[in-house]
C-alpha cells in the first residue's frame, strides 16, 4: 500500500490556535479547499498525552477526523535545545505559563543555558520541529516531520513572528525568525518543510 492521496475538497485544521489555522489555510489555499476550524465545529481539544511530536499531531488529527467525519490536519510544534536534551520540545506552549507569555519562555530557555555555561554558538544549538499528520475518519493517518537547525541568541531580536521566533536564527541566516518577513521564514521554516512532504505525498498526482 502506498501513501493515501486526499481527494477530499474539505478538511479541518485541527487546532484552536488561530494563528496556526491561518498559516495552514494559506499554505492550503492554492488546492482550492474548503478548510475548516476545530474551532469552528466546536470540537474538543484531545489532551496531548504522545511522547513524540508526529504522535501528538496523529492524536488531535485522528480525534477531529473521528468527532467531525471530515479529513483533519493537526500541527504539533516546538523548539528543542540540544544543551537541554531537547527541551523545552513538546513543552514549548507550556513553558510560557498559563498567560502564554513567550518572554517568559524565552527567558528560562535562556537561564537554563546560562546554567549550563552555553556561550558558543555550538553550545546555544537548536531546532524547530513541526509535525503534520493527516487523517481519515476510517483512521488512516498520513504524517510528516520536518526540522530545521538554528542557534540562540540573546538579547531576543524581532516582533514579526511568534514564540521563541525572536530567538532562533536559522543556520545560514543572520537575522532571528523574529525579523524575518512571515513570506520568507514560510519558505524555509520547520513548517514549510513538513508541509513540503505532505503536499508531495498527498496532494500531488
Ligand atoms: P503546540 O500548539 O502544542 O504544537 O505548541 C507549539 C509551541 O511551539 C508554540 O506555542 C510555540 O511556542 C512553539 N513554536 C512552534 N512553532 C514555532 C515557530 O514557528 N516559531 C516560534 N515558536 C514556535
Amino acid at each position: 500500500m502506498g501513501v493515501r492521496k486526499f481527494t477530499e475538497r474539505k478538511l479541518v485544521v485541527a487546532s484552536h490556535n488561530q494563528g496556526k489555522v491561518r498559516e495552514i489555510g494559506d499554505l492550503l489555499r492554492p488546492f482550492g479547499l474548503e478548510v475548516v476550524s476545530a474551532g469552528d465545529l466546536n470540537l474538543d481539544e484531545p489532551e496531548e498525552t504522545e511522547t513524540t511530536f508526529v504522535g501528538n499531531a496523529k492524536l488531535k488529527a485522528l480525534a477531529a477526523a473521528t468527532a467531525s467525519g471530515l479529513p483533519a490536519l493537526a500541527d504539533d510544534s516546538g523548539l528543542a535545545v540540544t544543551a537541554l536534551n531537547g527541551d523545552p520540545g513538546l513543552y514549548s506552549a507550556r513553558w510560557a505559563g498559563p498567560e502564554r507569555d513567550f518572554n517568559l519562555a524565552m527567558e528560562k530557555v535562556e537561564k537554563a543555558l546560562q546554567e549550563k555555561s552555553a556561550t558558543s554558538a555550538q553550545d546555544r544549538h537548536a531546532q524547530f520541529v513541526c509535525a503534520l499528520c493527516l487523517a481519515w475518519p476510517d483512521q488512516h493517518t498520513e504524517c510528516f516531520e520536518g526540522r530545521v537547525d538554528g542557534t540562540l541568541i540573546w538579547p531576543p531580536r524581532g516582533d514579526k513572528g511568534f514564540g521563541y521566533d525572536p530567538m532562533f536564527v536559522m543556520k545560514g541566516h543572520d537575522i532571528t525568525f523574529g525579523e524575518m518577513a512571515p513570506a520568507k521564514k514560510h519558505e524555509i521554516s520547520h513548517r514549510a518543510v513538513a508541509f513540503n512532504q505532505l503536499v508531495d505525498a498527498c496532494f500531488q498526482e
